[in-house]
Parts: C-alpha cells; sequence; structure tokens
C-alpha cells in the first residue's frame, strides 16, 4: 500500500498525555494525524489524575498552614472548608483545560474522532461504525484503577470517584499505601475528614528508599492520618450507620467512605489487540521493545498502557521518541528511567531521584549515606512544627551522588534541580563546591558532611 492509501499517517488511540505529544509532534513533522478519544480530552492526568489532585492537594494544605500563621501572630477566625465551592472551582480549571486540548489539536491541524476505538488489523481501526486506517497506530489508552474483588466492593471508591463527591466524608478510610493512598489521606485529613490508611503491610510507599516511607508516616500521623497496618478489607456492607468493612483480623471498621488505591491497570480490555496480533504480558500491559514498537511492526504503544513508569512526564517523553522515531530524522533514544524524578503530594511532601539506598547497595557496593532530619525555619514557630527529612545515597569509589530523597514541603519543586545534577553524572565533591542558598531547606543538601 502506498502511503496516500492510507487515510492518515498516524493514528493515534487515547487522547491522554502520551497520545496528545505524539500526536502534536508527528503533526509538527508532516504527518497526516488523527486522535481517537472516547472520553474528555487530556486523559487520566488532566480529568482525574496530576491536576485535580494537586488542586485538592493544595487545598488541603491551607488547614496546616492555618494552624502555623497563628505563631506567627495572625489571629484567624476558625477557618471554615467548602468542599462545593472546591468540586465546583476544580471543574471549571478542568474544563477549561479541556477546552485548550482542543485547541491545541485543531492549531495543529490533528483530526480528533470522538469515539471508542478496536483494532481491525495492523492498519485498521473501528470507531462507530467507521472503519479508518493508519500507516503506524500508537496505542496510548493509558489505565484504570483495579478494585478488589471482594462483597460489597460497589460501595467503595476509586480516586476517579474520590474528585466527584458530594460532599466531603466525615469519616474515610484509604486502603494501600502508594502514591494515590497518602495523597488522598493527606488531602482528605487536610480537609478535615477522620481519616484512616489501612495497609496490607508496615510501611508506606514500597519501592521507595524506606526512610521515606517512614519519615512520612511519622509526619502524617502527627498531622492525624490513622494507620491499620498489616490489614486488609475483605468485605463492606452498607448499615444505618455508615459502610461497615470487615477485616481480614476478624475486626470490623464503620466508616462513611472507602476508597481502595490499590494501584492501576492498563486500558487493554476490548482493544482488539488478540485479534490484531498485539502481545500482551500477564497483567494486561502491552509489550513494547526499546523503540515502543509492539509485537504488530506497524502498531505501537506508550506511557501508562505500557506499564513501565506510570508518570505524565514519561508518556510525554515516549510519545516524543515514537513520534520522532517514525516521522523524524534519526530517531530519539527512550527515556532514561532510571533517573525519572518523581514527587509525592502528600502533606508532607515527597521527593526522590536515583535509586534508594538499598537499590544503590545492590549495584555499587560499598555507600556513603548522608542524613539529616531537622525543622525548618518556617516551621519553628508554628503550633505544628514539621520536621523536613533529606538523605544523600553516594557510591564510595567514584564519589558518584546515586540518589537524592526528600520528606518536606517544597520536595516536588526542589527535586527538579537535583534531577539536572544527577543526569550530568554530579559527585559528592561537586554537591560540596556548590555554595547553599540561605536560609533554605536545599542549602542542607549541598552542606551535608
Ligand atoms: P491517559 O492519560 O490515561 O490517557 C489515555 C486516554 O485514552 C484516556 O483519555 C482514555 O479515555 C482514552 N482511551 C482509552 N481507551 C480508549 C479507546 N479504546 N478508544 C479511544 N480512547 C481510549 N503523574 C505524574 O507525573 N504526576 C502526578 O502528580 C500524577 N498524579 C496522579 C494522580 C492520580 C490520582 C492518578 C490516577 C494518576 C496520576 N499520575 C501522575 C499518573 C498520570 O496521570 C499518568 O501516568 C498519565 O496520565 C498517563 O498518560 P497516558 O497517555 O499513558 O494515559
Ligand atoms: P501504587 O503501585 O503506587 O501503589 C499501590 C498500593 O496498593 C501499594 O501500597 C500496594 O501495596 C497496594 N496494593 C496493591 N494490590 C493490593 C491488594 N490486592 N490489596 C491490598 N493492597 C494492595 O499504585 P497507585 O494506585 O497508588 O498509583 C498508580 C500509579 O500512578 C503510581 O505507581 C504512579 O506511577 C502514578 N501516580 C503518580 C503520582 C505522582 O506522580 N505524584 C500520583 C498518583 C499516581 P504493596 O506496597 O504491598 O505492594
Amino acid at each position: 500500500m502506498q502511503q496516500q492509501d492510507f487515510d492518515y499517517d498516524f493514528l493515534v488511540i487515547g487522547g491522554g498525555s502520551g497520545g496528545v505529544r505524539a500526536s502534536r509532534v508527528a503533526a509538527g513533522l508532516g504527518a497526516r494525524v488523527a486522535v481517537v478519544e472516547s472520553g474528555p480530552l487530556g486523559g487520566t492526568c488532566v480529568n482525574v489524575g496530576c491536576i485535580p489532585k494537586k488542586l485538592l492537594s493544595h487545598a488541603a494544605h491551607f488547614s496546616q498552614l492555618a494552624e502555623e500563621a497563628q505563631g506567627f501572630g495572625w489571629q484567624l477566625e476558625p477557618p471554615r472548608f467548602d468542599w462545593a465551592t472546591l468540586i465546583a472551582n476544580k471543574d471549571r480549571e478542568i474544563e477549561r483545560l479541556n477546552g485548550v486540548y482542543e485547541k491545541m489539536l485543531a492549531g495543529a491541524g490533528i483530526t480528533l474522532i470522538h469515539g471508542r476505538a478496536t483494532l481491525l488489523g495492523p492498519h485498521s481501526v473501528l470507531v462507530g461504525a467507521a472503519s479508518i486506517t493508519a500507516r503506524h497506530i500508537l496505542i496510548a489508552t493509558g489505565g484504570r484503577p483495579s478494585m478488589p474483588d471482594i462483597p460489597g466492593v460497589e460501595h467503595a471508591i476509586s480516586s476517579d470517584q474520590a474528585f466527584h463527591l458530594r460532599e466531603l466524608p466525615e469519616r474515610v478510610v484509604v486502603v494501600g499505601a502508594g502514591y494515590i493512598a497518602v495523597e488522598f489521606a493527606s488531602i482528605f485529613n487536610g480537609l478535615g475528614a477522620q481519616t484512616t490508611l489501612l495497609h496490607r503491610r508496615q510501611q508506606l510507599l514500597r519501592g521507595f528508599d524506606a526512610d521515606l516511607g517512614r519519615a512520612l508516616a511519622e509526619e502524617m500521623q502527627r498531622q492525624g492520618v490513622g494507620f491499620q497496618w498489616n490489614e486488609a478489607v475483605v468485605a463492606i456492607r452498607k448499615q444505618a450507620d455508615g459502610l461497615q468493612l470487615q477485616l481480614g483480623s476478624g475486626r470490623s471498621l464503620v466508616t462513611d467512605c472507602v476508597m481502595f488505591a490499590t494501584g492501576r491497570k492498563p486500558n487493554t480490555d476490548g482493544l482488539g489487540l488478540e485479534a490484531a496480533g498485539v502481545r500482551c504480558n500477564a497483567a494486561g500491559a502491552v509489550v513494547v521493545d526499546q523503540n515502543f514498537s509492539t509485537s504488530v511492526p506497524s502498531i505501537h504503544a506508550v506511557g501508562d498502557v505500557v506499564d513501565r513508569m506510570a508518570l505524565t512526564p514519561v508518556a510525554l517523553a515516549e510519545g516524543t521518541v515514537v513520534a520522532h522515531g517514525l516521522f523524524g530524522q534519526g530517531g530519539r533514544s527512550a527515556p532514561d528511567y532510571e533517573l525519572v524524578p518523581t514527587a509525592v503530594f502528600s502533606h508532607p511532601q515527597v521527593g526522590t531521584v536515583g535509586l534508594s539506598e538499598a537499590a544503590a547497595r545492590e549495584r555499587y557496593g560499598e555507600l556513603q549515606i548522608f542524613e539529616s532530619a531537622f525543622r525548618p525555619l518556617s516551621n519553628r514557630m508554628g503550633a505544628a512544627p514539621e520536621n523536613v527529612f533529606l538523605k544523600l545515597v553516594v557510591s564510595k569509589a567514584d564519589q558518584r551522588v546515586r540518589g537524592v530523597h526528600m520528606v518536606g514541603e517544597g520536595a516536588g519543586e526542589l527535586m527538579q534541580g537535583f534531577a539536572v545534577a544527577l543526569q550530568c553524572g554530579a559527585t559528592k565533591q561537586q554537591f560540596d563546591a556548590t555554595i547553599g542558598i540561605h536560609p533554605t531547606v536545599a542549602e542542607e543538601l549541598v552542606t551535608m558532611r
């Protein structure tokens, strides 16, 4: 088939982070592009992920700030919070962003097709009754919350529904201890709900440096989050005074809202992958090579649907690689997954880049660890003093900094610059030779001895 025999050069399934980025880069390189999207534009990040989450997290932080302000001489009326105002303003901002995305696609000359796509073969896709052909197809369908298969699960919510609750529940149980669980436990707690985080182990944020989970749990507990460790919810029953959670230990718990944040799964069901010959792994994620090509050479996949690292900037980077690989000159290489900085927008925040102490020890053997826990100046006079925790992981033989870790407000903003330093291969001596900015939390990272 000649190039012009296809309806498009590039057909992207999914108008989220990875799909929109790939489509825009491809269009900029001269390709004829269409995006098929079954929901609102912007995908998870814009509609039920990063953006609304960060807005809610910001809202939750004000209760702590109001408490702290008193130590600095502010006399505030007992502050009152209105959930309906927050949600209405959040929805308005999301709608604005949906419009920005639509304009962006139109401006780039990309055709937007509303509907659910199913693969028919290596070059064709079905949307409604229409069969559309393309030289290259990109699967960027993202993921969705994974809910447990337990009796009464229909009474529980995931993060998707948490953004649209009619009112702030008085009592909430959040199940899990990953990104979403700690972020939402902090949100509910900060907004005034009596919040419990229930987890099957006794560790937050498994996979991060273990000290981060410990430091975060301490601070969250101090702020009022209750923890139920080594527990599981095995059944949920609706009763007059709320939801009764039957726990694995035999105990029970009554709450107004239970939210499962127990991981996400790739959106591959009903996509027609099997019929098209696209291989998936046991978790249902699309299997790709280093160029994000699937087992069918004309079909590619990026973002959460490939289940590598479920973060927006990673999906953006992967989408860019695919578009350049297909329509640019020479292509671009896959992102360096090891040095992806990340932040958890809990209260306090967690920021990290590079290897945990355990992972670095396994890779590099002998290490030097530098740690510091202190109360920053801004928290010294408040009623709710909050500690900051900082940690550097250095491989002893070559003095390279292998990991920078932090628990404390501002960790997300602070970590971006340190990610650049690690990308440049910075050594501990180079950290030491860097003059600090005083008085900041960040200066501690260049003065640790
Ligand atoms: P998505 O953005 O999910 O886009 C997939 C799109 O495909 C969706 O719009 C969907 O409707 C569409 N689609 C699916 N199937 C079809 C079909 N068959 N036909 C047509 N369209 C289809 N990451 C960060 O970096 N920072 C954060 O702070 C952060 N916070 C998060 C908070 C929450 C609560 C969640 C859930 C995630 C968060 N993430 C965050 C992760 C981030 O949102 C995702 O990694 C990112 O959105 C993945 O982009 P994607 O393009 O792979 O998929
Ligand atoms: P995570 O993988 O981060 O955490 C899942 C949590 O659920 C873990 O604590 C896990 O426990 C627990 N869990 C998994 N299965 C079960 C089960 N069957 N029963 C009980 N507990 C279970 O997933 P999230 O849903 O929190 O987030 C999904 C992804 O979205 C993240 O990994 C991240 O990539 C992205 N994200 C990024 C954010 C950011 O950048 N700030 C914010 C939110 C999401 P265990 O530790 O025992 O395995």
